[in-house]
């Protein structure tokens, strides 16, 4: 029974027994990792305060056996996101974010520049201004970052170019990515996205500042905002929780 230290953000808190919780951490080491946190719901416990939904703590955990919960020892809280008290929106987007990371990630699957993609979403969530492409950008390096990011500039069934074919694309949700004419007919799940929208996925996936200038009006983002909500709904196998409370 080794123990490990590790920067966690809590994406899920679960009240078990009396006093006690059963926690889903993922953490920048070790991934998703869910553990028992004993008496943690207690007025004087020294867990308290460490174990706050969105809260990223330094976290000590036992690590047990294989079929039985870790055991979280010791919380010390290292950063809280003040916005998400303040403000609504940037709440249901950290819950949001909880929601996939907690759901879409494998448990004890290792993804540090998920973690530091995550904590830096959520650290500008406050700036109503950015929050929708700062969200969407979280998504993509998601998913991205999961191996499960479409292709957007070739035919995700034959890999030809898609470039300069006019302004409606083919968009297969099952078939991973853009389709060529020759290859859309009989695919499952096919959208129909503009140029335009295809363009703005492609910056928003892109690293690098280039997301910043992007027509950030709600005309404009709300195919975008529909699309990798999508992409995100076809991976979990169902709408995530929180999606409907997302602003375009
Ligand atoms: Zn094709």
């Amino acid at each position: 029974m080794a123990a490990v230290r590790t920067l966690g953000l809590i994406v899920r808190s679960v009240d078990v027994f009396e006093t006690s919780s059963v926690v889903t951490l993922f953490t920048r080491e070790l991934g998703k990792v869910s553990a028992l946190a004993k008496g943690a719901r207690r007025l004087k416990s020294p867990l308290q305060g460490g174990l706050d939904l969105l809260g990223v703590s330094d976290i000590v955990l036992l690590h047990k056996a294989s079929d039985t919960l870790d055991l979280v020892t010791e919380a010390a809280p290292v950063e809280r996101f003040a916005s998400l008290r303040r403000d609504l929106a940037a709440l249901y987007a950290g819950y949001y974010i909880a929601e996939i990371l907690s759901d879409l990630t494998d448990s004890h699957d290792s993804h540090p520049r998920l973690f530091d993609a995550a904590t830096i979403t959520l650290r500008h969530l406050g700036d109503s201004e950015s929050r929708s492409r700062r969200l969407l950008r979280f998504e993509l390096a998601c998913l991205r970052e999961l191996g499960l990011m479409p292709t957007l500039d070739a035919c995700a069934h034959c890999g030809a170019s898609v470039e300069g074919r006019g302004d409606a694309f083919a968009f297969g949700l099952a078939t991973g990515g853009v389709l060529c004419p020759l290859c859309r007919p009989g695919q499952p799940h096919v959208a129909t996205l503009s140029g335009r929208t295809l363009d703005a996925i492609r910056v928003l996936a892109s690293p690098g500042g280039g997301w910043r200038d992007l027509d950030a009006s709600p005309a404009s983002l709300a195919p975008v905002r529909t699309t990798v909500g999508n992409l995100v709904s076809h991976q979990l196998g169902r709408r995530p929780r929180l999606l409907p409370y997302l602003g375009a």
